[in-house]
């Protein structure tokens, strides 16, 4: 196959995590017989010095042509003071937004050889495997607001066809993995919680009477995604909730440095990141975890491709990485880390 890649470093350690997984997915590319064309845009605090914007109309477009775009991460010190008119930040949110990308995917499956690093309980952590799908162009981050001197407002709507299709892309993903689905509502205060659970019991009901359906409201959710993870499979929920749930379910897998997410719509494009940020303390020294970057290259493959085995193989290979403890510093005590480049050739090494 033949696939058109858009790559959007950012800023910070973006350039260097990247620069570390584009030979990861050349040597797939290599060992399948596929080509993959790589083409770099500016985005973040770099758009931003550049060309005054933090999503560039060069880098929206290229994007739209894209098959599937990988990004680094956005944002640091140079850029963050809360008066600036334009933000880095910006720019993801207008790209996810530009693209109808409505579907975030996170998941989380801790790995053997770094359940020490998570402060969950090891035992508690075993077989964990869970993929979170968060809403995310809805709800009350994009509602109206309102300010006065005495008071401030944020509304919060969802319309019934923005819960249906996040439902279904969540119902599609439990279909093809272990059939059980984990709705997560606040149905006993809020009105639009109400609508979130009828609309997904009824689309569920309909459209997938093979998945198993639960609905569980936020609260006590927080408290069982760390008392008893195991129980989840694949867990959707709106922008708010699904923000902060998988900021929770991130610690069970110890380090940021291993968690990749996927930015969905209905097409076949999406976006592809770390959910790490550009983590400015480490940026330049070449000591980055590159792993998150190169699993969120593998769920490119799965999603935007349709390439499993491609996908599977990098999963693997990370994993056979973890296994023989090839670990960056944020994994390993001091003196026996590799560093970024190592890490990812350690994963090239290991490719089926
Ligand atoms: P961060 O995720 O960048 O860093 C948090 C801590 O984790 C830091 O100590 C960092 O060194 C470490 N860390 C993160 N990724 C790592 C990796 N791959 N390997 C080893 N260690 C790693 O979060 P922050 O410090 O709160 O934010 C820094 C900047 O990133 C801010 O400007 C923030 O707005 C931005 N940010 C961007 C994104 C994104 O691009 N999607 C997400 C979160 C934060």
């Amino acid at each position: 196959m033949h696939a058109n890649i858009v790559v959007l470093p950012g800023d910070g350690i973006g350039p260097e995590i990247i620069a570390a997984t584009l030979p990861v997915l050349e040597a797939v590319a290599a060992r399948h017989g596929h080509t993959f064309e790589f083409e770099e845009h500016d985005i973040g605090g770099i758009a931003i010095d550049r060309h005054g914007v933090p999503l560039p109309d060069t880098t929206l477009e290229a994007a739209r042509k894209a098959d599937a775009i990988l990004l680094g991460a956005v944002g640091g010190p140079k850029w963050s003071d809360p008066n600036a008119k334009v933000r880095p930040e910006q720019g993801l949110l207008a790209i996810r937004k530009g693209l109808g990308l409505f579907a975030n995917l996170r998941p989380t499956k801790p790995h053997p050889a770094a359940l020490g690093a998570s402060p969950i309980k090891p035992h508690l952590l075993e077989g964990v495997d869970i993929l979170v799908v968060r809403e995310l162009t809805g709800g009350i981050y994009f509602g109206d607001k309102t300010r006065s001197a005495t008071d401030a407002t944020d509304l919060c709507r969802y319309t019934v066809a923005e819960i249906e299709r996040v439902v279904r892309s969540a119902g599609r993903l439990a279909r093809q993995r272990r059939g059980h689905l984990t709705s997560v509502d606040k149905a006993n205060v809020l009105e639009t919680s109400r609508l979130w659970r009828d609309v997904t019991s009824r689309v569920m009901r309909e459209e997938f009477p093979d998945v198993a359906v639960e609905h569980q409201l936020v609260d006590s959710m927080a408290m069982h995604l760390l008392s008893k993870p195991r129980a989840y499979d694949v867990i959707v929920t709106e922008n708010m909730f699904g923000d902060i749930l998988t900021d929770e379910a991130s610690m069970l897998a110890g380090s940021l440095g291993l968690l990749a997410s996927a930015s969905l719509g209905d097409g076949k494009v999406g976006i592809y990141e770390p959910i790490h940020g550009s983590a400015p303390d480490i940026a330049g020294k070449g000591i980055a975890n590159p792993y998150a970057t190169i699993l969120s290259a593998a769920l490119l493959l799965r999603h935007s491709l349709g390439l499993e085995a491609e996908a599977a193989s990098i999963e693997a290979a990370v994993s056979a990485a973890l296994d023989a403890k090839v670990f960056t510093a944020d994994l390993a005590p001091a003196g026996q880390a590799v560093n970024t480049t190592q890490a990812a050739q350690a994963v090239i090494e290991r490719l089926a």
